[in-house]
């Protein structure tokens, strides 16, 4: 009797071993995607931007996306469609986007003619645009014909950390191109713009574009549509020169 016993105590402790050098030789033995060792199991990233960090220009020629702002505004993705109403100013017998059409292409042109892709795009931006160097282009309106100027902002968060300096280049040169007074009153709206919020729409410019939007100049100022609705080109220059002078800084335009 107290054989039987000892030989079932002896037993029971032999059982837990057996079992766990088993499962030992399972394991190894496991084919497939899990990740079996603990080494595998990596704590979940805690910056949901840090892909960012790594974020490489993609090699090639320097490359400008310039929106003309209100311009096939009622083609604007379901996303945006709030903002298909929104026609901007008018003045000079003029829509605000024929105003901006046109000095976005002047604008082309010159840049076109220093080797550098340039895309004119409408109020739709394609999904995560990339560019060196992105300006949404409009102009303003007041029920105050006297107020008349330019003014120009940054995205209230950019992630290239250049879109500074690019808004400095383009401010002084387009005060020196067109004459205009610096107005500045930037609103709200210029800074959280539908098309530089990457992490809230598909439409928007990707965030590694260095990004500016400039209104212009009044179209409901007399003086100022002497240039930005007669003399686009004039207009087109300054903002021209300052991308341009932004590209060379970025050693990616040689002068
Ligand atoms: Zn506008």
């Amino acid at each position: 009797m107290k054989n039987k016993l000892v030989i079932i105590v002896l037993f029971l402790l032999l059982i837990p071993p057996f079992i766990v050098s088993y499962k030992f030789i399972a394991s190894k033995n496991t084919a497939g995607a899990p990740p079996y060792a603990i080494e595998d199991l990596e704590p979940p990233e805690t910056d949901p931007y840090a892909w960012l960090r790594d974020w490489k220009r993609p090699d090639g020629p320097p490359k400008v996306g310039l929106q003309v702002g209100h311009w096939k505004n009622s083609e604007l993705p379901e996303e945006l469609e709030r903002l298909r109403g929104n026609s901007g100013s008018s003045g000079g017998g003029k829509a605000e986007w024929e105003v901006n059409l046109a000095i976005a292409k002047s604008t082309a042109e010159i840049l076109k003619g220093k080797r550098i892709i340039v895309e004119v795009l409408p109020a739709t931006i394609p999904p995560q645009f990339w560019a060196d160097v992105f300006v949404a282009i409009h102009a303003d309106g007041s029920t105050d014909s006297t107020k008349s100027g330019f003014k120009a902002a940054n995205p209230r968060r950019d992630y290239t950390g250049r879109a500074p300096k690019l808004l400095e280049l383009i401010e002084g040169e387009y005060e020196l191109s067109t004459g205009f007074q610096k107005d500045p009153n930037v609103t709200r709206n210029m800074r959280g713009y539908y098309a530089f919020a990457w992490w809230r729409y598909q439409h928007a410019v990707h965030p590694m574009t260095a990004s500016v939007i400039l209104e212009t100049g009044f179209l409901t100022s007399s003086l100022d549509r002497r240039i930005i609705v007669n003399r686009p080109e004039i207009s087109a220059e300054g903002i021209a020169n300052g991308i341009v002078r932004y590209l060379e800084s970025e050693n990616l335009l040689m002068n």
